[in-house]
């Protein structure tokens, strides 16, 4: 961050009398936090001023992308439910529990609901605004912020917060504003053209506080010589990570991309494979393919299936088959994978059943439920959804997110050291994280 020369200096009301409080970062938890502060100082009777600082020219700008664009704003079940699959970290989920629980999904969606932006439930559980337009969830978080009487400012980088004489000196770089209180809400450190730098953790460092270094998560995974297989999806399959005697798997489906992989079960478990790869350097990656059907299962229905299927290639058995073979082997492999499965299991391209040796068939069991995919390059940090690390979350107290460290310092989003899967759970942990601080800053 450039140090600059200060001129002007916003005592925020705190001369007189007024509790002064400084929203760093206009983001879902940012603008969450600045919402509910007012509203626990109406509920408190309480007077003070909340001012919301952020560096880009507009607020929400990661909300505006979220979903493609459509913005799912998060998951369908039950506070547990949210945290069970949401979150997958044991001690993540006992950090978030209170925040998740005091305000849910439902409180989520009757927030907006009463702003005018109606939500809907799909079929696998996501929440996204009926109009299909993330643009209304910030307009209306914006309307929310002016009718909260926060003063907003934007294009105003915070450079840093010192602590003097009980309060905070806020630095941004065109001014600087005294506060009572300080909710820093900067975010994670991918995407960081939206604005997501890391600004946050070097001011919660300086303050005193731990921060585990930011990691790849909900990214894509590159690797070393990626399948010339861009565009094709491989579904319901165990994706399976090995380093150092240590392996790590995710169910769900896979995408070839031209560097390697990506889609829900790559995003799901690419936290994981980063940290192997930190601790290990090299990482392989394996598919099985057959995860319903253990070793022996699968070997029986082969046999089965071989003996009653003796002139047929075992190519053509492989491909192309979306339900159910009639001699019970399930096969939904797209045909252009094949020729590396039967590579893999040193197959000829025409052999039949029949023909299989016991050798060969099980060099085929070992590919199917054993395809290797390669070793991984990287796991690009700045690709992912989401960012792992951050401010420790021993050091902030989880029932009303202010530090443990500093008194009247709070933290909420993603800047946390939590990180969440694919399906809104992410913005739903920023927003009841905002809320919690919000409703605790007075
Ligand atoms: C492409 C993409 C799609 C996503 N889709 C979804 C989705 O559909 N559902 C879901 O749940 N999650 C999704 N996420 C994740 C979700 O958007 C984030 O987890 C969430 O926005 C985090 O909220 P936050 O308030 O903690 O941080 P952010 O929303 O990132 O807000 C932080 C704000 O702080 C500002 N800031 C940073 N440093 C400073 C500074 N020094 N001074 C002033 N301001 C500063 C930033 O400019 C930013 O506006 C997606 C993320 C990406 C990148």
């Amino acid at each position: 961050m450039n140090q600059c020369k200060t001129t002007v200096i916003h005592t925020n009301g705190s001369e007189c009398g007024k509790r002064a409080v400084v929203v760093i970062g206009g983001g879902a938890s940012g603008m969450f936090a600045a919402i509910a502060c007012r509203r626990a100082a109406e509920r408190k009777r309480k007077d003070c001023s909340i001012v919301l600082l952020e560096r880009n020219p507009q607020p929400g700008s990661k909300i505006k992308i979220s979903g493609g664009g459509k913005c799912n704003v998060t998951h369908h079940g039950t506070p547990a439910e949210l945290l069970q699959f949401g979150f997958l970290r044991n001690k993540e989920q006992r950090f978030l529990r209170h925040a998740i629980y005091s305000f849910t999904n439902n409180n989520l969606v009757d927030l907006l609901a009463r702003g005018g932006v109606l939500t809907y439930k799909r079929d696998d559980g996501k929440v996204f605004p009926v109009n299909g337009d993330s643009l209304s969830v910030v307009l209306l978080l914006e309307k929310l912020l002016l009718e909260s009487a926060v003063h907003s400012f934007f294009s105003s980088r915070v450079l840093s917060v010192e602590p003097h004489k009980g309060q905070f000196v806020v630095t941004t770089d065109k001014s600087s504003f005294i506060a009572d209180v300080v909710i820093v809400a900067t975010g994670g450190v991918s995407y960081s053209r939206t604005g997501t730098s890391g600004d946050g953790l070097q001011i919660a460092r300086a303050l005193g506080h731990s921060i585990k270094n930011a990691s790849p998560a909900l990214a894509p995974v590159y690797t070393k010589k990626p399948f010339p297989l861009s565009g094709v999806s491989l579904s319901s399959i165990d994706f399976i990570a090995l380093a150092g005697g240590r392996s790590v798997a995710r169910r769900g489906d896979l995408l070839f991309t031209h560097r390697g992989f990506s889609g829900p079960v790559v995003l799901s478990l690419s936290r994981d494979i980063a940290e192997l790869r930190a601790m290990y350097g090299n990482v392989s990656l394996f598919a099985d393919l057959f995860p319903e059907q253990s070793v022996p299962e699968l070997e029986g229905q082969l046999l089965v299936y071989a003996r009653k299927n003796g002139t047929k290639m075992v190519r053509k058995s492989l491909q192309g088959a979306t339900k159910e073979d009639e001699y019970g082997i399930v096969c939904n492999l797209p045909t252009s994978v094949i020729p590396y499965l039967m590579r893999q299991a040193g197959l000829d391209n025409d052999v039949t059943w029949s023909g299989l040796l016991k050798e060969k068939r099980q060099s085929l069991l070992l590919a199917l439920k054993h395809f290797s995919l390669g070793n991984v390059l990287d796991v690009p940090l700045d690709q992912g959804e989401i960012s792992a690390g951050g401010v420790l979350l021993d050091e902030v107290n989880p029932r009303t997110m202010e530090s443990r460290l500093v008194p009247n310092l709070f933290f909420c989003g993603e800047l946390l050291d939590y990180a969440g899967e694919i399906g809104g759970y992410n913005l739903q942990a920023a927003f009841s994280t905002g809320w919690i601080a919000g409703s605790n800053a007075l």
